[in-house]
């Protein structure tokens, strides 16, 4: 018989997969002597099971029975009895943490009996039906799936009756009058009356949490998040301990660092004489925990204590649930606690320095994808001081965001699709808005503090985020939110600063941020631990500016025929293309020359020594042609040409598929002169610099290369004009001629193509397109489907085919090495910037990866991470990408 149940003391950290998260770490803090309520955990296998056959087996219903029994010897109370009744939790944990998306019914064991012996062991009437109506909610809700509205109806209705402003007033005899309404809520339903009976509760319970795992916004989380499908849920079974038995009673959630910013601190807040429930779903705002210290003073310590102890011990920051019952602290969860980006830097740098932890375990610590986060934009500080701060709240998740106001995750999710950025605005949120909270630029909420659902949410999932601004009047109804005189209707704009919680009216401008703090410190880290290059994709100095900000290695592409597209170029380059032969292309050659000069010296310039590797010209003809008649006219009038001679040209130069046609160096063999001048521009900036003092060691790139004999053809016009400018101007330079890496052919003659080309540069963008026979510009049309029915596990446009394409890179680089041992091999298609990529990159022996600016951050993490996770696996020391 499978052991489908684990006492605390039997449990420990390292078995999540089998206890769930929760339940591990309630074994492990039960070890640690840490008062823990007494309970089991359910396992994860038993959730399979049950996903099989979906009913409880009989083993398990066995294996129950004897826990139960246990239960009550542990705490000397017993199911069902009216004088000493055993109370407990049914709460749901997986192997990763799902916060708030699994269900959780507490009071499990109360009936119209063991209430009022509850009433009367603890002298406390009020306590008991408070807990009872819970119980009935949650029960109502989670278990039978009635609407939760019906059961707040008529608790706000009650309140109103009476004029109560808080949950708190209610006594002990409106509480009576409210289990009694929810009782009549199960009759009017087709459920019928609630089970009276504890063991029929918690099979159902049980029954609910396994369930549970498959509810919508598990789904919708688990897909977000990558989680897998298959790992289940555990069920964590527990003795109660009430946070509601009165004011020296209370709930609440710690960090031992602060979430938002990392600042090593204490940071949480709780609720008095409450339930957990209320701090999280924010009907109650609570109070900081700071508040604790002068409140009871004795238990902010032991939490402080308790907070430092499980740090130390779990190497990292914790997020805590603890209850206090009558003056009595017990802890309920502990888990790693999720943070926003910029925390989670700041937390790791600062463990290092205080020797926690190492910087290896810092590097693999933080999500790669997760910093290009920090590199959000910020408001423009001169267009921020236009504006009037609306109103404000806390600020829950730094960064600032402009979007629609919706007031619904439906209302939001449409918008989104429909193209319009988004500011979800509610009272507060429950895990049912998922859906909107993911699409959304911005969380904000009227109600609720920084722990609460949309908090926790909005950071998890680096949105902007701001909550509690409770000077905001949500109408669902009209679709408006009204603060002070000024009503906000839906889809009107707004912009949010979720680092100080200003909420503003209108789109203000937002600027770009720079690495800077910790994060640099980080990236430094992952430079060091890391051994392939991390190189960008510039067309522009600005945007070469923009990554060497980021401490990119270097330029791995500039694509050339970016820099025509500027008007005073494309008319030069339009007159070349229509040209009729040599003769008539070389003015706007010799144009082109000047123009391209400029553009190398300047990368060059900025470069310094680092490497700059510039690809020859390798346009599809058609992108700069004129595409109809009014383009035509106007181009006939920039260019002299008549009409007629364009239309002409235009057609003679028509291709069905131009992206497999007349391009890359395929025009060099077409247009030798248009690589001559190419390469001219680039000698004319080394040399000017080589004058100035800066010695530039030209790399060059081809791109396209099918063939041995093509590449050599092509090598040859380049070295020839390199060699007439550098004997012309009496001096030596360093330099390499390379080759993109884009088509099968050269990939499987690699051994070949390597004995003309210095390096070689995977084009993946290219070699995915023609390994595939997917048109790059095409696949819009079925590539979400393939993805949504699992033909392809991601688009591989973004995350490379290891299978496929990445077999081709492998013999590749095999083949190329074959020939010459030190090959350098880079990556600069767009997949060079993908974690998951350059994880495989790191095992094939890839030299660099190349990747726009705004990647070189995230790319030179995954770096380091790749290279630290094959520490020990055979990787060869590849000198760096240098001639
Ligand atoms: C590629 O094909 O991956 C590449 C980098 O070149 P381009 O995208 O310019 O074709
Ligand atoms: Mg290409």
């Amino acid at each position: 018989m499978s052991k489908f149940i684990y006492n605390f003391s039997e449990g420990n950290k390292d078995m999540r997969d089998l206890l769930g998260g929760k339940g591990a770490n309630l074994a492990e803090m039960t070890h640690l002597g840490l008062p823990v309520p007494h309970g089991f955990t359910i396992t994860t296998e038993a959730c399979h099971a049950y996903q099989r056959t979906l009913s409880l087996s009989s083993d398990l219903l066995t294996q129950l029975d004897a826990s139960i029994a246990q239960l009550s010897q542990e705490t000397g109370k017993q199911f069902d009895s009216h004088d000493n009744t055993l109370l407990i939790s049914v709460r749901s944990g997986a192997a990763i943490s799902m916060p708030g998306m699994m269900d959780t019914i507490l009071n499990i064991g109360l009936n119209d009996q063991t209430v009022k012996a509850l009433a009367q062991t603890t002298n406390n009437e009020r306590f008991a039906y408070d807990s009872y109506r819970r119980l009935l909610a949650m029960f109502g809700n989670v278990v039978y799936g009635l609407d939760e509205a019906a059961f707040d109806q008529v608790l706000t209705d009650i309140k109103r009756k009476n004029g109560y402003a808080s949950d708190l007033e209610l006594t002990a005899e409106d509480l009576k009058q409210v289990v009694t309404e929810f009782k009549e809520i199960y009759q009017t339903s087709d459920k019928g009356n609630f089970p009276q009976d504890p063991k029929t509760q918690l099979l159902a319970a049980i029954n609910a949490v396994f369930e549970s795992w498959n509810n919508h916004r598990a789904q919708v989380y688990r897909k977000q998040n990558h989680i897998s499908e298959n790992l289940g849920t555990g069920v964590n079974v527990q003795e109660m301990v009430f946070g509601n038995a009165g004011e020296n009673s209370g709930t609440g959630v710690a960090f031992t660092r602060n979430p938002a910013t990392g600042e090593k601190a204490l940071f949480g807040e709780y609720l008095l004489n409450a339930q957990g429930e209320d701090v999280v779903s924010g009907v109650r705002t609570p109070q900081d925990v700071g508040v604790l210290k002068t409140e009871m003073p004795a238990l902010y310590d032991q939490l402080a204590e308790t907070a430092e102890k499980l740090e130390t011990h779990y190497q990292d920051m914790q997020d805590l649930e603890f209850t206090i019952e009558k003056g009595k602290m017990f802890l309920l969860q502990a888990r790693d606690g999720k943070r926003t980006a910029y925390a989670a830097v700041k937390i790791a740098v600062d463990q290092v320095n205080e020797g926690l932890i190492t910087k290896k375990q810092a590097l693999l610590r933080i999500e790669p994808d997760a910093i290009s986060a920090m590199l959000h934009p910020e408001f423009d500080k001169e267009a921020l001081a236009a504006h009037q701060i609306l109103t404000t709240g806390l600020p829950a998740s730094p960064g600032a965001a402009t979007g629609q106001v919706y007031f619904t995750a439906a209302d939001a999710k449409q918008a989104s699709e429909a193209g319009h950025p988004v500011v979800l605005l509610r009272q507060d949120t429950s895990p049912e808005d998922i859906d909107g909270m993911i699409v959304s630029q911005a969380i904000v909420t009227s109600r609720g503090g920084m722990t609460s659902h949309a908090a926790v949410v909005s950071r998890g999932m680096g949105a902007t985020g701001v909550v509690g601004a409770h000077e905001l009047n949500v109408d669902y109804q009209a679709k408006e939110a009204k603060v002070k005189q000024q009503i906000i209707h839906e889809g009107d704009w707004v912009s949010v600063n979720g680092t100080t919680g200003d909420l503003y009216l209108g789109q203000i401008k937002t600027t770009e941020v720079t690495v800077k703090g910790d994060l640099s410190v980080l990236l430094e880290w992952a430079k060091e631990y890391s051994r392939m290059g991390v190189y960008t994709n510039a067309d522009t100095p600005k945007d070469f500016q923009k990554a060497l900000d980021y401490d990119a290695d270097g330029i791995g592409l500039t694509r050339t025929e970016h820099m025509f597209f500027k008007p005073e170029r494309l008319v030069q380059m339009r007159r070349l293309i229509l040209a009729e032969d040599a003769e008539g292309r070389k003015d706007p050659l010799a144009k082109l020359l000047q123009m391209q000069q400029g553009d190398f010296y300047e990368l060059y310039k900025l470069a310094e020594h680092k490497e700059v590797t510039i690809r020859l010209l390798d346009p599809p003809l058609h992108e700069f042609l004129p595409h109809d008649e009014k383009e035509v006219a106007e181009v006939s009038e920039q260019t002299g040409i008549s009409t007629s001679k364009i239309k002409e040209r235009v057609s003679s130069l028509k291709e069905l598929n131009p992206m497999l046609g007349h391009r890359g160096d395929r025009l060099a063999v077409t247009f030798p002169d248009i690589y001559e001048m190419q390469v001219q521009a680039i000698m004319t900036a080394a040399l000017k610099l080589a004058n100035e003092g800066l010695k530039v060691a030209p790399h060059i790139m081809i791109p396209l290369t099918d063939s041995k004999i093509e590449m050599a053809w092509v090598r040859e016009l380049v070295v020839n004009q390199i060699d007439q400018a550098t004997k012309a101007a009496g001096v030596t330079l360093d330099y390499t001629v390379g080759t993109m890496m884009e088509m099968p052919r050269a990939c499987v003659t690699a051994d070949q193509v390597a004995e003309e080309s210095d390096f070689f540069s995977f084009g993946t963008n290219d070699l995915t397109q023609l390994t595939f026979g997917y048109s790059r510009d095409d696949v819009g049309s079925f590539m979400p489907e393939y993805i949504k029915k699992g033909l392809l596990p991601a688009d591989p446009f973004q995350t490379v085919d290891t299978e496929g394409v990445g077999a081709l890179m492998k013999i590749a680089i095999d083949k190329g090495r074959q020939t010459k041992p030190q090959l350098p091999i880079g990556v600069c298609g767009e997949v060079g910037g993908d974690p998951a990529s350059i994880e495989f990159f790191e095992q094939i022996g890839v030299t660099y990866v190349s990747c726009s600016p705004y990647r070189v951050p995230v790319a030179r993490l995954a770096a380091a991470q790749a290279h630290l996770r094959q520490a020990g696996a055979e990787t060869p020391a590849l000198a760096a990408k240098t001639a």
